[in-house]
C-alpha cells in the first residue's frame, strides 16, 4: 500500500508530535509514525518525555519532595504531623495516571488536527518514502513531500554495569520501583542521576553517586555548581567525583560495584543501581544504508542551522540532532521546521534555550557562564543575590541558593542568568525573555517586581551588577 502525505513525521515525542500539530495547523496533510508501546501494553504518543522522561520524573520529584517536606520541614512552620509514611506503589500509580492522561491528550490533539497516526516503526527510504513495520510485523510504504525525522534518543548502557531486571536499571526502570532501596548507587552525576538520585534519597534511600569526571556539572556556572554540590551533600547525596566504574556483579539481592578513584580501587555493596551516563540518538532502525542520510561523528543526524539534512525535503529535529537534549528545544525545532515547510520565515535562537535541573533547590540557567566569558576574554560585570536575603524565601523557610546575572560591562547587555534556588525553573523565564529581547541590566533594574516574590532576587542581582543592590551590602561600591 502506498499513500501520499504533505508531511510524514517519524517519531511522536515532543519534537515530532509538536512538528506534526504545527504542520496540520498550517494546512498540511500530515502523518506521524510512532512505535512506542507503553507500560499498559498500548501504543502511545509523547515519546521519552511524556512516557519515561520529563513528566514521570517530575511527578515523582514533586511527590517525594512533598513527603520530605512533611517529614522534615513542616515542623519548622509549626505544623505537627505525628507520623508520615510514603506509600510508594500509590506514588507510582499517581505518576502513571498523569502520564496516561497527558499521552491520551496528545492522541486527542492528533484527532482534532486530523493527523494520521501510523502505528509502527518507520524507516526512511530514498525519495522521501517511509516504510512502516506495524506491531504485527506487516509492512506498508508511504510517501510525502517532506519527511521530518524525530526518533529521539535512548539511555546509553555501559559494559561494566549491564542492566539486570529491576536491580540494575536505566532511568525508565528507576521510575517504576515500588519499594525504596536501602542503599542505592547512581552511576553518573548528570541531570538524570541528580534528579532520580534525589527522588530515592528523599524517600529514604542511602544514595551514592559515582561520577567519572573530576568536575561536578561542568556545563553549569562554577559558582552555582559548587553551591549546589554543597547543598546536595547536606541532603545526604554522597557524590563521589573522579570515580571510574570498572565492574559489577549481582550476588543474591546485593550488587557489588568496583570502581577506582584518586585513592585507588574501591568497592561498594548496594541494593540497586541506576545507570545514568547519558543518552544516544535513535538511528539504528531509522534509515537504510542506500538512503545516504548523513550521520555525524557523534552518531547524530547531520543537519544545518535550519534542521535540513543532506537529503532534499528531509529534516531532523530533537534529540536526534546537535544541541541540548531537551524537550523544549526539540519542540521549538518542530515548530520551526513545520513553518519552513509551509514557506514561512522563522528563526530559533539557540543562545536563549533554558536548562533546568529539577532537584531541590532547582538549578536553572540560560546564556553564558562566567567561565565561558573569561575564556572569551569578555569585559563583563556580574551581580549575585542570595535567597538568604529574600523576604519571600525567608517566609518559605527555603533560603538556599542565589541568582547570578552576567552582563557586558560596556553595552550593559545581559549575557547569562544562573539560578540555584527555590522554583528557579519558573524564575529562569525572566532570563530567557531578557536574552530574547536583548535586554540590559538597566532594563531589569528599572522593572517593578512584585513584593514579596522570589523574582525580586533577579531585580536585586541586576542592581548588584552596578553596585546598587538594596538588600545586601554592595561589593562594587
Ligand atoms: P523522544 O522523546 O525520545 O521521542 C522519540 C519518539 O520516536 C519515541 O516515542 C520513539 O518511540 C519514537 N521512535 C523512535 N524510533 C522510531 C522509528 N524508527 N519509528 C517510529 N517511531 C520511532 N527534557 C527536558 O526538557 N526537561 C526535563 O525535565 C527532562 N527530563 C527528563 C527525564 C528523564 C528521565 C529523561 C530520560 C529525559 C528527560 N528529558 C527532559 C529529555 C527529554 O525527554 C528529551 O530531550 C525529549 O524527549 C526529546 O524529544 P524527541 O521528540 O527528540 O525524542
Ligand atoms: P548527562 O550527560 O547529563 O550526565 C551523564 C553523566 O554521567 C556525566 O556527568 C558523565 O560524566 C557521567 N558518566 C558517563 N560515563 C560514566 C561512567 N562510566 N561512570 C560514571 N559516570 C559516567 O546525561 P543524563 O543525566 O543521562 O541525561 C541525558 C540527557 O537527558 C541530558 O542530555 C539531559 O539534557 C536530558 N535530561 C534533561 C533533564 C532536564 O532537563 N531536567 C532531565 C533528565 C534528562
Amino acid at each position: 500500500m502506498s499513500d501520499k502525505y504533505d508531511v510524514i513525521v517519524i517519531g511522536g515525542g515532543p519534537a515530532g508530535y509538536v512538528a506534526a500539530i504545527r504542520c496540520a495547523q498550517l494546512g498540511l496533510n500530515t502523518a506521524c509514525v510512532e512505535s512506542w508501546i507503553n507500560k499498559q501494553g498500548k501504543p502511545a504518543l509523547g515519546g521519552t518525555c511524556l512516557n519515561v522522561g520529563c513528566i514521570p520524573s517530575k511527578a515523582l520529584l514533586e511527590s517525594s519532595q512533598l513527603y520530605s517536606d512533611a517529614k522534615h520541614h513542616f515542623g519548622d512552620h509549626g505544623i505537627v504531623v505525628p507520623s508520615v509514611t510514603a506509600d510508594v506503589p500509590k506514588m507510582i500509580q499517581s505518576k502513571d495516571k498523569i502520564v496516561q492522561e497527558l499521552t491520551g491528550g496528545i492522541e486527542g490533539l492528533f484527532k482534532a488536527n486530523k493527523i494520521t497516526w501510523i502505528k509502527g516503526t518507520g524507516s526512511l527510504l530514498p525519495d522521501r518514502q517511509v516504510e512502516v513495520t506495524a506491531h504485527d510485523n506487516s509492512k506498508s510504504i508511504h510517501s510525502a513531500g517532506n519527511v521530518i525525522l524525530a526518533t529521539g534518543s535512548t539511555s546509553i548502557e555501559i559494559a561494566a554495569v549491564p542492566l539486570q531486571g529491576d536491580v540494575i536499571v536505566d532511568s525508565a526502570g528507576a521510575l517504576d520501583w515500588e519499594s525504596v532501596p536501602e542503599k542505592l548507587c547512581v552511576i553518573g552525576a548528570g541531570v538524570i542521576g541528580l534528579e532520580l538520585g534525589s527522588v530515592w534519597r528523599r524517600l529514604g534511600a542511602e544514595v551514592v553517586v559515582l561520577e567519572a569526571q573530576d568536575a561536578f556539572l561542568p556545563m553549569v556556572d562554577d559558582q552555582i555548581a559548587r553551591d549546589s554540590l554543597r547543598q546536595f551533600s547536606q541532603q545526604g547525596l554522597d557524590i563521589k567525583l573522579g570515580a571510574r566504574v570498572m565492574a559489577s556483579s549481582v550476588n543474591g539481592d546485593k550488587v557489588s560495584i568496583e570502581y577506582t578513584d584518586k585513592d585507588g580501587e574501591q568497592q561498594l555493596q548496594v541494593d540497586r543501581v541506576i545507570v545514568a551516563v547519558g543518552r544516544r540518538s535513535n538511528i539504528s532502525q531509522l534509515t537504510l544504508p542506500e538512503t545516504d542520510l548523513l550521520i555525524d561523528e557523534r552518531g547524530l543526524v547531520h543537519v544545518n542551522g535550519a534542521c535540513e539534512t543532506n537529503l532534499p525535503g528531509v529534516w531532523a529535529i530533537g534529540d536526534l540532532v546537535r544541541g541540548p537534549m531537551l524537550a523544549h528545544k526539540g519542540s521549538e525545532e518542530g515548530v520551526a521546521v513545520a513553518e519552513r515547510i509551509a514557506g514561512h520565515q522563522c528563526h530559533l535562537n539557540y543562545d536563549a534555550i533554558p536548562s533546568v535541573i529539577y532537584t531541590h533547590p532547582e538549578i536553572s540557567w540560560v546564556g553564558k557562564t562566567e567561565e565561558q566569558l573569561k575564556e572569551e576574554g569578555a569585559n563583563y560585570k556580574k551581580g549575585v543575590f542570595p535567597f538568604l536575603a529574600s523576604g519571600r524565601a525567608k517566609a518559605m523557610q527555603d533560603t538556599a541558593g542565589m541568582v547570578k546575572i552576567l552582563a557586558d560591562a560596556d553595552s550593559d547587555a545581559v549575557l547569562g542568568m544562573h539560578i540555584v534556588g527555590p522554583h528557579s525553573s519558573e524564575l529562569i523565564g525572566h532570563g530567557v525573555l531578557t536574552l530574547e529581547f536583548e535586554g540590559t541590566i538597566e532594563d531589569i533594574a528599572r522593572t517593578v517586581f512584585a513584593h514579596p516574590t522570589l523574582s525580586e532576587a533577579i531585580h536585586e542581582a541586576a542592581l548588584g551588577a552596578d553596585g546598587r543592590a538594596i538588600h545586601i551590602p554592595n561589593r562594587n561600591r
